[in-house]
């Protein structure tokens, strides 16, 4: 894939870059390498304040990383502002709790015989990122901020079609103090991965992405026994049982499905309703997403913008034909528009039966699946019927079905009568083919440290 910016609204390119060659990439590892020994020696305060920084710089530069992203992805202008401010907000957290988080951890010193006995956390090296487009910014960040702030140094192989974020994020921590190498951008294509990977100063590595780039990339690591964590794709499961407020249900999930253009790993994908009220959901909700505004994302009265890649699009074309080739209802979209760029309108398909690709397969895109079930066995039934388990949605005013739906539903994040989202306090990942290992809260920081067992006579 090249490393440009294409404008996903026009299909137009608007800048490339080429690879950096093998030496190019060398030294940047070699770099990383020698920040690692620099920025180990720091205090949790020096590096609290070069990440307070990184918030400021953010804030000042709000408007301008937006409309990058915009321009190289298509997500809409006012998303993009908000990424940006999330993204302050997960440096400002990491600074205020990075040290606490990784405080030594008092164990049972009589019980293993000890005067003192604890556990110290200590960073690993460079970690290498691969990282997608769809959040281009805040990806990276949930990555970045907590590495640095343990003192591990970081390097970027971003998305290719998003090399100008790829290329702001590395000059952002320098502006902010980072020491020359503690975060890298590499721009490399996905062939060049292994060759950073196998170098033996990178000690690690993250990957959000396709479950395909996922497997490649812990195929290598582990052939090299490093560690990764992997954050993969989903078809996160909405649940709306009898109990639930219908009206409600349906408003949060056109956005949560059209939320960055229908392509986020956590959107809503799946819309699994019960009978007694799957007749008001699925008007209410194809109504709701017929009236979502498509358009310019640099509008502000934007609500969906175009898809990020032509592929992208033929991709969500492609399971959209063969659910209807079978026999699929479409109720509101379902026809590209007749204009210059990737445009797809959000999409409402009822009646999915097993065998259609979409009962399995996730949609990157602004396309929902109704499901009708009868009772909440069956509910659970459909709703852990993938190979993934990223995040869930239940929406229902029962007490006790709320308690169960936690319980039982298969997913790394349950959202009880609210959209799926991340927070820096709360842990976020997957299980099954959706990757393992967390970002954010205290678990996110961990990842790359070394849970170093301390035991003094
Ligand atoms: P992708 O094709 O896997 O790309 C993600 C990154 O991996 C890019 O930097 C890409 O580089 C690189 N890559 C691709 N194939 C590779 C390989 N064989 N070896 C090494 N690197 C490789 O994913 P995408 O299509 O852009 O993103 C959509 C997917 O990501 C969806 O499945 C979505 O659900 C998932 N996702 C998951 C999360 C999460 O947190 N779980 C978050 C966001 C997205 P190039 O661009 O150079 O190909």
């Amino acid at each position: 894939m090249a490393i440009a910016t294409t404008d996903p609204a026009t299909g137009r390119v608007l800048k490339t870059f080429d690879a950096m060659s093998t030496e190019q990439v060398r030294q940047r590892v070699g770099a990383a390498a020698e920040a690692f020994a620099a920025l180990r020696a720091t205090t949790f305060a020096q590096r609290s304040e070069w990440m307070r920084a990184a918030a400021d710089i953010l804030d000042a530069d709000t408007g301008d990383v937006a409309a990058m992203m915009t321009a190289e992805m298509g997500k809409t202008l006012k998303s993009a502002k908000a990424e940006v401010a999330k993204c302050a907000t997960g440096c400002r957290y990491y600074a205020e709790h990075a040290e606490a988080f990784l405080a030594d951890e008092p164990a049972d010193a009589a019980a293993v015989k000890a005067s003192r006995a604890y556990t110290r956390w200590q960073p690993l090296g460079p970690v290498l990122a691969v990282m997608p487009w769809n959040f281009p910014l805040w990806q990276a960040m949930r990555f970045a901020a907590p590495a640095l702030m343990a003192g591990n140094t970081g390097l970027l192989k971003h998305a290719s079609n998003v090399p100008q974020t790829a290329l702001y994020l590395e000059d952002l921590f320098r502006r902010a103090g980072f020491p020359d190498g503690a975060f890298s951008t590499l721009l490399i294509g996905s062939a060049q991965v292994e060759g950073v990977l196998t170098d033996p100063r990178v000690v690690a590595a993250t990957l959000t992405g396709s479950e395909a780039a996922g497997r490649s990339v812990a195929e290598i690591a582990g052939r090299e026994v490093k560690k990764t964590v992997l954050e993969l794709g989903g078809s996160d499961p909405f649940v709306v049982m009898p109990s639930a407020d219908v009206r409600r249900a349906a408003e949060v999930a056109a956005i949560a499905r059209c939320q960055n253009n229908g392509q986020s790993c956590i959107a809503a994908k799946r819309f699994i309703v019960h009978s007694d009220v799957y007749d008001e959901f699925a008007a209410a909700f194809a109504e709701r997403m017929s009236a979502l505004v498509v358009g310019d994302p640099m509008d502000e009265a934007t609500d969906v913008g175009p898809l990020a890649t032509e592929q992208g699009r033929a991709d969500v074309e492609e399971l959209v034909a063969d659910a209807v080739s079978q026999g699929a209802e479409v109720l509101c979209g379902g026809q590209r528009p007749d204009r210059d760029g990737w445009w797809y309108p959000p999409t409402v398909i009822a009646g999915l039966t097993p065998q259609m690709r979409m009962w399995q397969e996730e949609v990157f895109g602004p396309v929902a699946g109704l499901f009708r079930v009868g009772s909440y066995a069956e509910a659970i039934e459909v709703a852990n019927g993938t190979s993934f388990g990223l995040g869930s949605n239940a929406w229902t005013a029962d007490p006790a079905e709320q308690e169960s739906f936690v319980n039982d539903l298969e997913a790394g994040q349950v959202f009880i009568n609210g959209m799926t989202t991340s927070y820096p306090e709360l842990p976020f990942g997957g299980i099954k083919n959706s990757g393992y290992g967390r970002e954010l809260s205290s678990l996110g920081i961990r990842e790359f440290c070394n849970a170093k067992a301390v035991w003094i006579a």
